[in-house]
């Protein structure tokens, strides 16, 4: 079976030198993995722009416009933490509707994996931590009300709280919202998920997994799923710039490893996304979020 890659050419963000967020992490992501022997079992599949209904599924229309017309207050765009430019606004589009297509072509082939995706602080009315539009909760709300999926079961492992998700989908009981994240980082004040466990800084990499292993367990009783989205961030990891935890890339391959194991088994659909990662250097970057691609590969296609 050939694993649907979802990707834009267009997702990089120009961004001024010295941004905390690599300007080019999405195509440096690209390049590494249509190099590897992985590519050989992959389809990439490219995403449409959201179209404005789809998109105030979870947004206020004030804010859409805000970003499509490049009206942000100065003070937005620092919650946001990105400069708008037209580029930033298409890509927005481009990466929301990615996440969907990434969930649709799961439902057809078990799994799916986005080159991009995981942007968890957006809330319905404004931008934050480097996120503009929600995709998760865009994806699940849009599966859900176009008739393809019942119950959507978000598991966020990215280090940062997926607040803006969690607040999306508060008042929907057809999402879940897990959350896995270290206590003392961004944001500052957590939202409620479904379901939140919020870690000390020193937790090892064996109480990590267990941890993991303990959430998917719960909350997969909790709700029963027909698709799971997976934000595999790579920000846990102990040389990540902004994540405080010391997890390796071992157990970070683990990880990913058991979440998709486990929803394999039970042949509930998984998409994943990429999420939160920071690093002065490009490639590595780019190769600690290549894991959940080797991940994908090794559960749903063991040829390689
Ligand atoms: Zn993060």
């Amino acid at each position: 079976m050939k694993i649907p890659w979802i990707f834009h050419q267009d997702y990089d963000i120009p961004l001024p030198k010295n941004h905390r967020f690599s300007s080019s992490k999405f195509g440096d992501l690209y390049t590494l993995l249509i190099d590897t022997e992985l590519s050989k079992n992959a389809e990439v599949f490219i995403p449409a722009p959201a179209k404005e209904i789809q998109l105030m599924k979870v947004h206020t229309q004030e804010y859409i416009n805000k970003i499509k017309d490049g009206n942000l207050s100065m003070k937005e765009e620092k919650v946001l933490g990105l400069p708008w430019s037209e580029t930033l606004s298409k890509r927005s589009y481009l990466a929301v509707n990615g996440t969907y297509l990434t969930s649709d072509l799961a439902l057809s082939h078990g799994i799916a994996c986005h080159l991009a995706g995981g942007t968890h602080h957006a809330y319905s009315n404004y931008g934050s931590g480097f996120c503009v539009f929600n995709d998760l909760a865009y994806a699940a709300k849009n599966m859900i009300s176009e008739g393809k999926c019942k119950k959507v079961l978000i598991i966020d492992c990215d280090v940062h709280q997926g607040d803006g998700t969690a607040d999306i989908c508060k008042d929907d009981k057809n999402i879940f919202t897990c959350s896995i994240h270290a206590s003392n980082n961004f944001p500052t004040i957590k939202a409620k998920s479904d379901f939140d466990i919020a870690l000390d800084d020193t937790i090892s990499d064996e109480d990590y997994l267990k941890k993991i292993q303990s959430a998917i367990n719960i909350c997969s009783k909790e709700i029963k799923p027909d698709l799971v989205l997976y934000d595999a961030g790579v920000d846990v990891h102990k040389n990540d710039k902004l994540g405080r935890l010391d997890i390796s890339s071992e157990y970070m391959f683990k990880r990913d490893l058991e979440v998709l194991n486990f929803f394999k088994k039970k042949n509930i659909p998984i998409a994943t996304v990429i999420g939160g990662g920071y690093s002065n250097d490009n490639f590595e970057l780019a190769e600690r979020h290549s894991l959940i691609f080797y991940a994908a590969n090794q559960v749903f296609n063991q040829k390689i």
